[in-house]
């Protein structure tokens, strides 16, 4: 027994539900089951790129383990521990708007539910290991790029206090892998690499959806009461109340995501409602992206340029959108629409009240004024818009300023964080808005140490900028992973000002403007 086999797996997601009975990984259409039984492919060469010390530790592991060899092979999938039972789940999605037919684990493998010494269930999963029967059209693979981009984001997303699956390791496979990339339009050879993701369920909205699509209501049925039963255990209700109150949870717990969404600057870029965790976690890192200068109509994702369904702006209007789609799937476990309708109001209040109160915590006030705080954010949003200013460093900035800083010093602080140089207009416009934001300081009253302690509690120094994640990308490629670990470390404390980490905290360079990876991203991951 090596040191792994000490991981205690109790695999209810297999035990209780139905599961496909065909053993192969052949590519198909998979009905009445949520899941499908798969062997991750066995790689060439497994060597570890990086591995979250907090998330090993909240999984019993020690960082001796995590380097040893074993971990490597186990994490890239070439070894199955005791107790480990692989499988890829069955789920469909709306894709864009539209209903898409099943999509499922085309390249995730769960290995299966870790029970640590809190008695806390995680499912492990791996990204990038293989074909299994949702493959569709691809490779079931994943690259070094993107897993990168998953690993560091989901761990800087947890310190920020965002619902997020997490991430344990990066394991190159030592294999290279074809991908459509950007550049020149010509497929590239990449390093292949697998993540390991944790959460405590990876179930999605579409893993309802595909059920009810399918009028398999046995299955749907059988997938919402084990839900219920182990991911919301504080239900009590049966029935259809059981369904109504599970619903409105999930709708609260997806606004509470979408206002953290909004208050970091983060878009998520492909909000399918595959990509949509019943937990409301944020899951499935693909094409998304930070905001640099604050642009509502931003988004990362090349795919959505067009339509800019993702855009940071509709987040919460999407979010609502997915959650009716989930409506309609468990509709038939309800039968009548009206109690669906008013859950789904349940998002629309806490979204609105969480929203109120997260930019009045970003802009240090000590509440939400109805009367003047609508006027006071949206004259911020149209001036930081017009004068191209840089979200994060701007709201942490403004804590420096209070009821009595004078005009000429905030202009030349918002020129610091800004992308182009300030304009008359714009400083005619900023004046006006320090001018409300100052007597909206005196209303409050609030002592300046104190506000300033608030207003960096919500507003991070440290994010993930695009540019930085692909620096990391573009050593990790030649062999040096020390910026991917040094970006873990920082992000580990997003909040707080570290010595000597300053050039992390800076504005977008010129370069990275329009670099690939560093602005726009494809899919293609
Ligand atoms: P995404 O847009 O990343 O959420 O992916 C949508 C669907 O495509 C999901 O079912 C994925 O599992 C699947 N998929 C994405 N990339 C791959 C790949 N390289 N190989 C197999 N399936 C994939
Ligand atoms: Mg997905
Ligand atoms: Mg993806």
């Amino acid at each position: 027994n090596l040191p792994l086999d000490a991981l205690h797996f109790d695999n209810r997601f297999v035990r209780e539900l139905p599961g496909d009975p065909e053993p192969d990984n052949y590519r198909r259409q998979v009905y009445q089951a949520c899941y499908s039984w798969v062997s991750p492919t066995q790689v060439r060469r497994p060597h570890l790129v990086a591995f979250s010390a907090e998330m090993a530790e909240k999984l019993d592991l020690t960082p001796e383990i995590c380097t040893s060899a074993d971990f490597a092979a186990v994490f890239a999938g070439n070894r199955l521990t005791t107790g480990m039972q692989p499988y890829a789940s069955c789920y469909g999605g709306h894709q864009f708007g539209h209903w898409a037919g099943q999509l499922g684990d085309g390249r995730a493998i769960n290995l299966g539910e870790v029970v640590n010494r809190q008695g806390e269930y995680l499912t492990l999963q791996l990204k990038g290991a293989g074909l299994t029967p949702y493959s569709r059209s691809a490779d079931g693979l994943a690259v070094l790029r993107s897993s990168i981009r998953e690993f560091l984001c989901s761990e800087a997303m947890h310190h920020l206090g965002v619902p997020t699956t997490r991430a344990l390791s990066i394991v190159l496979s030592g294999e290279q892998v074809r991908r459509d990339m950007f550049y020149d339009g010509n497929p590239q050879l990449e390093p292949g690499a697998i993540v390991c993701r944790v959460a405590p369920s990876f179930t999605r909205f579409g893993s309802f959806q595909i059920f009810t699509a399918r009028d398999d209501l046995q299955s749907l049925k059988q997938l919402a009461d084990y839900t219920i039963r182990t991911d919301f255990p504080h239900i009590q209700a049966s029935g259809s109340a059981a369904y109504l109150e599970w619903f409105a949870d999930v709708c609260q717990k997806t606004a509470d995501m979408i206002v953290h969404w909004q208050r970091v600057g983060f878009v998520h870029g492909v909000m399918n409602t595959d990509n949509m965790s019943i937990l409301g976690l944020t899951i499935d890192y693909g094409p998304y992206g930070w905001l640099e200068n604050y642009d509502p109509e931003w988004t990362p994702n090349t795919t959505d340029a067009q339509g800019r369904r993702y855009r940071f702006g509709n987040q919460p209007k999407i979010a609502y959108w997915n959650l009716v789609q989930l409506a309609n799937a468990i509709y038939p476990l309800v039968k009548r629409a009206e109690p669906l309708q008013q859950a789904l109001s349940v998002y629309t209040a806490r979204f609105e009240q969480g929203w109120q109160n997260m930019m009045a915590a970003k802009l240090g006030l000590q509440a939400f004024n109805i009367e003047t705080d609508p006027v006071l954010i949206d004259d911020l949003a149209k001036l930081l818009q017009l004068a191209e200013v840089d979200m994060t460093l701007f709201y942490r900035g403004l804590a420096n300023f209070n009821a009595d800083s004078d005009d000429s010093r905030f202009f030349n602080w918002l020129e610091e964080c800004s992308y182009q140089t300030l304009t008359d207009e714009n400083q005619a416009l900023a004046g006006l808005w320090l001018r409300s934001y100052q007597a909206r300081l005196r209303q409050d009253a609030w002592p300046d140490h104190q506000r300033r302690t608030a207003m960096n509690a919500v507003n991070p120094l440290y994010v993930l900028r695009n540019y930085l994640a692909q620096q990391a990308i573009d050593q990790a490629e030649q062999g040096d992973y020390g910026l991917v670990a040094e970006l873990l470390e920082i992000l580990r404390h997003p909040y707080q000002e570290q010595i000597g980490k300053h050039h992390f905290t800076g504005k977008r360079p010129d370069w990275a403007k329009h670099r690939a990876g560093c602005s726009m991203l494809s899919c293609s991951s």
